[in-house]
């Protein structure tokens, strides 16, 4: 058993098909993957396709980018319940925001001379989350950037010349939408600055996990994550936030989680859920 429970597909901003995805996590030895795109589970039906092809085990998930006190704060979803209504109005609404921004991100580009159009983003897949990273590889595209790293550290990252903010909802929201679907929330990569009262707040609102084997994690923020879980009664979970080739983020296979983690969340669901 080998489990990675954060990957992206290019149902939000990744760069592989949820099929591909599935095939290449197989063939490194992934028994049990959690897709969990960004603001969009439409990659579950292709993944669960090519999942029951080579006996993977799909984790249906989400990953909801949320504002907290102007710093940004993810959280995640496991075992949600991806037909649920309610869930998909609010990733619709979430969808919405994110093109928005887009739009603004490009006016910015557009007055320092860059051109780029929202209508290159036709293409686009209907149920997909824009995100910087699609900017990035547009960027990259017309030759103005050689790589989405380099088009964050040049303009898109928080303090860039066309940085946007995302008006993302709150961990509250993020949070109720989860467990509104039967979802076991969890935050994601606390590594990126997520303070120690911020993570008693979301236990508060009803975090229930903590992404503790992450690939930008050392030994001494997995020792302090693994005993923040303890401490408050949280799930650790782990993956590898795999964007595909060229991503920039490409640790598929490369992050050890236990293999209780997933009876754990199964577990947890089950607690609150019955
Ligand atoms: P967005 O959802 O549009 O705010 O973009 C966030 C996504 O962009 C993250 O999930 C990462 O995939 C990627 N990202 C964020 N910051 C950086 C950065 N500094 N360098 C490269 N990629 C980044
Ligand atoms: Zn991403
Ligand atoms: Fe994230
Ligand atoms: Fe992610």
């Amino acid at each position: 058993m080998k489990v990675d429970l954060h990957t992206h597909s290019t149902y939000s901003d990744g760069t592989l098909e949820p099929e591909d995805l599935i095939s290449g996590a197989a063939a490194l030895g992934i028994t049990h993957l959690a897709l969990s795109d960004h603001d969009s589970t439409a990659g579950l039906e292709g993944a669960r396709k090519k999942a029951g092809e080579l006996n993977l085990q799909v984790i249906p998930a989400i990953e909801i980018n949320t504002l907290e006190n102007h710093s940004s704060v993810h959280i995640l979803g496991y075992f949600i319940d991806d037909k649920d209504a309610g869930l998909q109005k609010t990733l619709d609404e979430h969808r919405e925001i994110r093109l928005k921004r887009a739009g603004m991100i490009i006016d910015k580009l557009r007055h320092m001379g860059i051109r780029i159009d929202l209508s290159d983003f036709n293409d686009r897949k209907q149920r997909a989350a824009i995100g910087r990273p699609h900017i990035a590889d547009r960027l990259k595209e017309i030759g103005v950037v050689f790589s989405r790293q380099e088009a964050f550290d040049k303009y898109l990252s928080k303090g860039k010349s066309a940085y946007v903010f995302y008006q993302g909802p709150t961990p509250q929201k993020a949070i109720e939408t989860i467990l509104s679907c039967k979802g076991v929330p969890v935050l994601a990569h606390p590594g990126y600055f997520v303070s120690r009262e911020t993570i008693e707040g979301l236990v508060q609102m009803g975090l229930a996990g903590i992404e503790v084997y992450y690939p930008s994690h050392n030994p001494d923020q997995i020792r302090n994550f693994l005993e923040t879980a303890k401490r408050l009664d949280l799930v650790a979970t782990g993956g590898s936030d795999y964007h595909g080739p060229g991503s920039g983020h490409e640790a598929l296979g490369e992050i050890d989680v236990p293999e209780r983690t997933l009876e754990d969340l199964l577990e947890r669901k089950r607690k609150l859920f019955g």
